[in-house]
């Protein structure tokens, strides 16, 4: 069997947990952990970054430095993980779910601006597939009604933007190192950010509401309980995981971009004959090759597609569910306007086989197994 997803594993990996064990501290915030952190300020030209335990942990954060108070409103697209919402809802927020694009999937920008009322505080775009969302508008939005904007980046770690990390544009960027994601530390994600003020705030609510962090800069005799916070700190041994990956993160990108063009060109002619979508990328987007998917007619189609793949030893899967019509989506949000195309689209969805250690063998398979089905 073909499998859909394997997590990465590039070399070093054991090495380094190995090294985390004898360093003698496990426990968050030792040396991988700064290396990790430091990776990304540089890669990414960001002021902040923290490592947590997830990218809903992540989003946790950042809707917690949003200042929300219950009531308050929050656009996101209703076609996106569960996590992106759940933030919200632990601050009392209200969801309001606003339709997305049928060419990337993402939020589609020109919708939101309806959406705002004068309890709308947080737009939240998603980067489905690494694919930037329409930064520049969602910005000028977000200047123009005093919101702040939370980029749930995910997917969408060392993807970037004319130029800029997607991640870094908005207020919060929140990154997801799950094992399914490009980089991984098996369960894991950061919060980025660049306005100094928010510094300490930040590493308060990340240890457990305590000073703890400028204990350890000896800028303060003892620590304390300061304000509310939790535990948002990933073990050494996870970071040294994912060190391994961010220093391999050209080799990792590389060969993720290889097997998203292969699936790219193979698949073209039936893309041609009309009997399937591809992904689309915009002007001034860079994507990470975060997935590959196609789209099929209809809902059957894809049941279908994807029972003949499995029949051929090639696991396929779709997403998502569109939140709002999730029994938690009815209770915590509303859909504003048209469901023009959440649900349509999100119904033709077919993710292929893609992560690093998978063989090219595997992906030439996987696409003449594609190309040979009859029932497009
Ligand atoms: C994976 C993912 C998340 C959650 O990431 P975790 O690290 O598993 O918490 C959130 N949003 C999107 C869009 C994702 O793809």
């Amino acid at each position: 069997m073909i499998d859909f997803n394997r997590p990465p594993f590039v070399g070093k990996e054991l090495d380094y947990i190995k090294e985390a064990i004898e360093n003698g501290k496990l426990c968050g915030d030792g040396a991988f952990t700064k290396k990790c952190s430091e990776w990304m300020q540089e890669k990414f030209d960001v002021r902040h970054t923290f490592l947590t335990t997830s990218c809903t942990h992540a989003l946790e954060m950042a809707a917690y430095l949003c200042d929300l108070e219950p009531g308050d409103e929050v656009i996101m697209p209703s076609y996106t993980f569960v996590s992106t919402a759940d933030a919200f809802v632990l601050r009392g927020a209200k969801i309001v779910f606003t339709d997305i694009r049928p060419d990337t999937m993402n939020i589609d920008e020109k919708k939101i601006e309806a959406a705002i009322t004068d309890r709308t505080r947080v737009i939240v775009p998603v980067h489905y597939a690494g694919v930037a969302c329409e930064m520049d508008e969602i910005m000028d939005i977000a200047r123009r009604h005093g919101l702040k904007v939370v980029e749930d980046a995910a997917q969408g770690v060392n993807a970037f933007y004319k130029g800029k990390a997607l991640g870094t544009i908005g207020d919060f960027g929140c990154y997801s190192f799950h094992e399914t994601k490009n980089y991984t530390m098996g369960e894991g994600g950061a919060l980025v950010f660049n306005d100094d003020s928010l510094q300490e705030k930040a590493e308060i609510l990340r240890e457990k509401g305590t000073n703890r962090s400028k204990f350890f800069r000896g800028q303060i005799d003892k620590y304390t309980w300061v304000n509310y916070g939790s535990s948002y700190l990933p073990s050494e041994m996870n970071a040294a995981y994912l060190y391994a990956q961010l220093e391999e993160a050209e080799k990792i990108d590389r060969k993720r971009h290889e097997i998203y063009d292969y699936y790219n060109e193979a698949l073209r002619p039936l893309a041609e004959a009309g009997l399937i979508g591809q992904p689309f990328v915009p002007d001034g987007a860079k994507h990470n090759a975060h997935m590959y998917y196609i789209k099929v007619k209809d809902l059957e189609t894809r049941t279908d597609l994807i029972s003949y793949m499995r029949e051929k030893g090639v696991c396929c899967v779709f997403h998502y569910i569109p939140l709002h019509t999730a029994a938690a989506g009815r209770r915590f949000g509303r859909f504003f306007g048209g469901d023009e195309y959440t649900t349509k689209e999100s119904e033709r969805i077919v993710r292929l086989p893609m992560f690093y250690n998978l063989d090219m063998k595997d992906v030439a398979y996987t696409a003449k197994c594609l190309l040979e089905y009859k029932g497009y």
